[in-house]
């Protein structure tokens, strides 16, 4: 999405007409490197179709369709006309937001305008702006409201003053990020004032971030020496922003509503807090439409709601405490509801009721488009379909089961299939049997005593793990067992009625929910986590054993393994994993080759049906699993076991030759690296150099986006440890599934075909510029390569060049090359013409797959499919290769490919001049290269081109 910079911004500027005005605006755009001075001509041809006038004294011109190809790189340009300028269709214009946009973009800028267009005065302020940043403020997103929600709020807390509990406020607002220590020293330091109803309030503008507000209330109301205290709220404050909220709290005073937040739960101090009364009725519907609430749903809820005889109000249980008119398009849109976030109605008086039951049936129906209803599950069906497996027909025994090769290597042990146990249990506590049974006050105390156990049982693993990324995350597991609000959640089933095994579950589904919705993958896996933690004290209180692997030795056999599972094995006694989805480029499958266990991923349920011991062959090179083998395989595969234990033996003590084929052609490999600490490793293990360093991972382990000086202290210890040999960087690639906090980005309906690699960091060539000012400074006068992740045409590579070219200019590193990477196939189609201005290409076969075949490279079910010897890949990868070497340009390969056995002659066939691999992989792939013939090799790449599926790619080069 395109977003507005302050560097975009000019101040007082003066034109003579509206004429003059545009001209300008197409000149800032070719002096920004935006579009060619042709641009200018599609600027007036839109403006003449039809006026660009937005509202609120802003126009935004854009080109036509037809002139889009006089656009270089996508970017805004906003001119501020202090003066103004008379516009064509009578308005009056103090800003052009002008835009060069090579699609759509520019609907995007539109959206982002539109809450402007409700505020007053907003014409008057932009006139008068100074700053640059003044005028961006005025056209930024949504105007900042303070946050206040159910992470925010500190109910029932044990205080015995009102300090304490402004403190533990204040706390809270710090745990949640929105305030430092700072602020809470300043809310220590300070008394309370009273708001009266027993309420009182701390608040501080010091070490606020984000302006926010808690309330924290006793478990008990007490009386202190000034008054009752039956709540403290915590006010962290940043210019207005909190203003609507104190309003919203005077008016709830005012109504005399003050006394009853002290024993109420988040919901109804929410509640209260968005303005909805005691006595109000309320409606709670989930958005069942696939977009969320866009504008034509929204428009036809708007219209159900004005035909109602009473006033509706709407808010999101999910966001902040603020209630919207139902009847306002932009409220209702501004929301930006999703699918699954529930929409809480409110109406007062007569017939209330049922203008909320219409309202909330409308919702239901889909607005106007055809919905999918939810399964409404119940949160423990995903552990029970565990149970379903039973009814597919087992696995033959001594016979191959083909799936994916994720991680190489062969291993043979007994299974260990992880079943999570069928937790039964009845949804009330009335229900409940024998030592089970009991009042509210029973299920409390049953519940206590799970949660007590199951700290007792993370506390014992955590000692076993003896530190490093297992003990993180099963004291990450702890602390969630700690959180205040899921007992409190679970406590408030309990006082419903429910059994403890239901509110507990209840509770940690709704959480976990809760942070689904965010739809960010680092957030998902936290609501992975919960539930993990959540499905330990639910098997307590069953009384279910949870699965323990054995002391032994074994294969592990499951449904699917996140990137943190992945973290969780014990190395020392998992020999292999086997799992049911999964593909040989999603994340998990990188990690499982880093930590150089043999993987084989996308089997199928029919895995599950493995009894617990079953004897197995995982061969994680050709991508297959042989269950109960017969004497004579399990002979044969040991003896290949050891023949690889020797080569491995062998490739490790060669491994710092070079990897020359038996005709001396030679082929460098290089090793793949995520943390710059890694390099000496990597040498270590043979590798020639770095040929992909993922510098998102520099920026990943940073809270913040790291600066200049602590980024080339990254990159220095890299090539300091390299010691001569050349290091190949990404540039930042953010984006798809791998999100950075600091940068959050809009939601997308297809993050992967949208905002991430180059696009995103060309949105903000102030980071591309620091990064590559960074590495270049790293340098001096030793090898770089640098190289552009995501890349689709010559345009966008020229635009990234010219920041690099910019910053060269004055950093001057000697030994510079400069690539792009191949990971979309409009790239390898138009390699040719790319060949002529890159230094090298660097074949990223995991995404180069993953839009080839048009299959997320993490799908569950589908990414099993996608492999990289496909035969499309291949010939994408030949017309590279060739493109590059018709202009003298090398090619190297930097996806997982790379180490793939078979695939290593092939490539190797199809002229490709550098592999680069995992570093265990490093001593391996230069041994392989070794046994191999050019002419050979060449042999593999014909074969394989000359089929037509990859399953027939694989099965000729097994024939050869
Ligand atoms: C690739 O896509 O092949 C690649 C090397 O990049 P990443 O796996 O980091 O997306
Ligand atoms: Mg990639």
């Amino acid at each position: 999405m395109l977003t507005l910079q302050t560097d975009d911004v000019v101040l007082g500027c003066r034109a003579a007409d509206w004429r003059d005005a545009l001209d300008q605006a197409a000149r800032s755009l070719v002096e920004a490197g935006r579009a060619t001075p042709e641009y200018r001509d599609g600027l007036h041809e839109r403006e003449a179709q039809s006026s660009t006038y937005l509202g609120n004294a802003i126009a935004i011109p854009h080109g036509t369709p037809a002139s889009r190809d006089q656009v270089l790189t996508t970017g805004v340009r906003v001119l501020q006309f202090p003066d103004g300028v008379a516009w064509h269709d009578g308005n009056r214009v103090h800003v052009l937001v002008t835009i060069a946009a090579q699609s759509d973009e520019h609907l995007d800028i539109l959206r982002a305008l539109t809450h402007v267009l409700d505020r007053d005065g907003v014409a008057g302020r932009l006139a008068s702006a100074t700053s640059r940043e003044a005028v961006l403020a005025e056209l930024s997103r949504a105007p900042v409201s303070a946050r206040v929600d159910a992470d925010t709020l500190c109910l029932n807390f044990p205080a015995r003053d009102r300090f304490e509990l402004a403190l533990a406020g204040a706390a809270r607002l710090r745990q949640v990020g929105c305030v430092d220590g700072d602020f809470v020293a300043a809310v220590v330091a300070q008394e309370p004032v009273a708001l009266g109803q027993g309420l009182w309030l701390a608040s501080s503008d010091r070490g606020v971030s984000t302006p926010a507000l808690s309330l924290a209330t006793p478990e008990q109301a007490f009386s202190g020496p000034l008054g009752p205290v039956n709540g403290v709220f915590c006010l962290a404050g940043q210019g207005d922003a909190h203003r609507g909220l104190l309003e919203r709290l005077a008016e709830l005073l005012d109504a005399g509503g003050g006394e009853a937040l002290a024993d109420a739960d988040a919901a109804t101090v929410l509640a209260r807090l968005a303005g909805e009364t005691a006595s109000a009725e309320t409606a709670r519907v989930r958005v069942l439409n696939a977009h969320g609430l866009h504008a034509r749903p929204a428009k036809q809820l708007v219209q159900v709601a004005r035909a109602q005889a009473l006033p509706i109000k709407v808010r999101l249980l999910e966001g902040a405490a603020e209630s919207v008119s139902a009847a306002s398009l932009t409220k209702v849109i501004g929301l930006g509801a999703r699918r699954g976030q529930t929409l809480v109605f409110s109406a007062e008086g007569a017939g209330a009721a049922e203008a909320l039951a219409e309202v909330a049936a409308a919702v239901r129906d889909g607005l106007g488009e055809k919905v999918e209803p939810f399964e409404e599950r119940r949160g423990v069906d995903d552990v029970e379909q565990a149970g379903a497996t039973v009814e597919l027909e087992p696995l033959p025994a001594d016979t191959p089961h083909p799936a994916v090769a994720a991680s190489p290597g062969l291993a043979i042990a007994p299974a260990f299939v992880m079943r999570l146990p069928r937790f039964d249990y009845p949804e009330r506590a009335r229900d409940l049997q024998g030592e089970r049974a009991g009042d509210a006050t029973t299920q409390r105390g049953r519940l206590e005593r799970a949660m007590h156990e199951a700290i007792e049982q993370l506390e014992a693993l955590i000692r076993q793990a003896k530190g490093g990324e297992v003990a993180e995350i099963l004291s990450m597991h702890e602390e969630m067992l700690d959180d205040p609000e899921l007992r409190e959640a679970a406590h408030e089933g309990i006082a419903d009625g429910l059994s403890a095994e239901a509110a507990w579950w209840q509770a940690v589904d709704t959480a976990a929910r809760a942070q689904e919705v965010l739809a960010d993958r680092l957030l998902a896996e936290r609501a992975a986590d919960l539930r993990d933690v959540g499905r330990r004290v639910l098997g307590i209180l069953c009384g279910a054993e949870m699965p323990t692997p054995p002391d032994a030795p074994y294969i592990l056999v499951t449904e699917d393994v996140g990137p943190s599972d992945v973290a969780r094995l014990d190395t020392g006694k998992v020999r292999g994993l086997l799992t049911v989805r999964g593909g040989a480029t999603s994340h998990s499958a990188i990690l499982a080759r880093a930590l150089g266990i043999p993987a084989v991923v996308g089997a199928g349920e029919r895995v599950m049906t493995l009894a617990d011991g079953t004897e197995l062959i995982l061969d994680g090179e050709r991508g297959r699993v042989i269950p109960a083998p017969s004497n004579e395989r399990r002979d044969r595969a040991e003896l290949r076991l050891k023949e690889r234990e020797i080569r491995e033996r062998e490739a490790h003590a060669q491994r710092f030759e070079s990897a020359l084929t038996r005709d001396g052609h030679r082929v460098e490999v290089a090793a793949n690296l995520g943390n710059t600490a890694h390099a000496g490793d990597a040498v270590e293990h043979g590798a020639e150099g770095v040929g992909l360093l993922r510098t998102e991972f520099v920026f990943m382990a940073h809270a913040e986006a790291p600066d200049l000086e602590t980024q080339i202290g990254e990159y220095r210890q890299a090539i300091e440890a390299l010691d001569g040999r050349p290091l190949v960087a990404r540039t930042l690639d953010v984006g798809g599934d791998k999100p950075l906090p600091y940068w959050p980005l809009p939601q997308e309906d297809n993050p992967f075909l949208g905002l991430r690699g180059i696009r995103l960091a060309l949105t903000r060539p102030e980071i591309l510029e620091t990064q590559l000012r960074a590495l270049l400074t790293a340098a001096g006068d030793r090898p770089l390569r640098i190289m552009f992740p995501m890349v689709k045409d010559i345009a966008e590579f020229r635009a990234a060049r010219a920041i690099f070219e910019r910053v060269q200019a004055e950093v001057g590193a000697s030994d510079v090359q400069l690539g792009v990477m191949i990971e979309i196939p409009s790239c390898a189609l138009l390699a040719p013409s790319l060949a002529e201005e890159v230094d090298f290409f660097s074949i990223g076969t995991n995404d180069l797959t993953q839009y080839t075949l048009a299959i997320d490279r993490g799908h569950a079910e589908l990414s099993a499919q996608s492999d990289g010897l496909h035969p499309a890949v291949l010939r994408l990868i030949q017309m590279t290769v060739d493109a590059a070497h018709a202009k003298g340009k090398w090619v190297g390969v930097c996806g997982e490919l790379g180490s793939d056995a078979q695939a290593i002659p092939v490539l190797l066939g199809l002229g490709v001049d550098e592999l680069s691999v995992s570093i265990r992989q490093v001593p391996m792939v230069k041994a392989r290269l070794r046994e191999l013939s050019l002419d050979e090799a060449r042999r593999h790449a014909e074969a394989a081109l000359a089929q037509s599926t990859a399953e027939a790619v694989r099965e000729a080069l097994e024939a050869l």
